[in-house]
């Protein structure tokens, strides 16, 4: 910790003949690349800090440009919490230049068990799977904990309060998504950690992968998909043109649901999002795809 360092020979240097005193601890300045992550790293600080976030409100973090005052925000941070380059890859080189603190990438955790996309390379949407969260809770706990030793025993009782919330909200999520059976599809591959957890079956997506305009071959196959009979909705992604979804749904029986925000991007900030995003995209799955009375 550099400033800590530099604050330390300081006082040394301007009061030579004192005894030095302890080291106060410092709470580490935390960044995070994206808004769940945010909300987790929020619980865990509880109140010593509030972690900062770089993805800006409705930005889409798979393609993203930081703003000067954002690399100002990561240069100054100790500790930067991301995902990984799966998710943000502009961040990769960011995190390097910034020069600024120590980088946690969770993805790459080995405490995380990393699903993969059909090609093989692993899909990086991995917070939303509430268990998968738990576990990131407790990494985060550690790594704050290594760094401030002080606060450690906060750190880890704030990270166990929340597993025990996120162990509850799991169950939440499933009884509200028990009545749905059949394949529901999505606006893009983002579900494959929150469908095996809460039981859903995914069907197809408007963009596979991430980042990825659907090509017209992928679109007609979806609308195939949609006009078997077997899929019951389609969701939009939020954010994005719902027109492209209605088309899609259009002279099918698959049912038009609504947006859905597995990125988090229109629920306001904050140690409580992570819940609402949960609770959000079960509510509005169960709203479309669970049989009606
Ligand atoms: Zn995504």
């Amino acid at each position: 910790m550099p400033r800590l360092l530099s604050l330390l020979s300081a006082a040394l240097l301007t009061a030579p003949f004192l005894t030095a005193a302890p080291a106060r601890a410092e709470v580490p300045k935390v960044v995070t690349d994206v808004a769940p992550v945010q909300s987790l790293a929020a619980l865990v600080l509880g109140d010593l800090g509030t972690p900062g976030v770089l993805v800006g409100n409705g930005s889409d973090p798979h393609d993203y440009q930081l703003r000067p005052s954002q690399m100002g925000a990561l240069s100054g941070a100790d500790l930067v919490i991301w995902v990984g380059p799966e998710l943000t890859p502009w961040l990769s080189t960011v995190v390097a230049d910034a020069g600024g603190g120590d980088s946690l990438p969770l993805l790459s955790n080995q405490a995380t068990p990393v699903r993969r996309f059909a090609d093989g390379t692993p899909d990086p949407h991995a917070w939303l799977d509430p268990d998968i969260a738990a576990i990131w809770t407790g990494v985060i706990a550690e790594a704050l904990a290594a760094r401030d030793p002080d606060h450690a025993a906060t750190y880890r009782a704030n990270a166990a309060v929340a597993q025990a919330r996120l162990k509850a909200l799991t169950a939440e999520g499933q009884a509200i998504l028990a009545p749905v059976k059949a394949p529901i599809a999505v606006g893009h591959d983002a579900f494959g950690y929150f469908a095996p957890r809460f039981g859903l079956t995914i069907s197809g997506a408007i963009a596979e992968g991430d980042a990825h305009a659907p090509g017209a071959a992928h679109l007609t196959e979806l609308r195939a998909e949609l006009g078997r009979g077997t899929t019951t909705c389609l969701f939009p992604e939020a954010g994005a043109d719902p027109r492209q979804a209605e088309q899609l749904v259009e002279g099918t029986p698959a049912r038009l649901g609504q947006p859905l925000d597995p990125e988090a991007l229109m629920i306001p900030r904050g140690a409580d999002l992570y819940a609402a995003l949960i609770r959000g995209l079960a509510a509005a799955i169960a709203d479309c795809a669970a049989p009606k009375g």
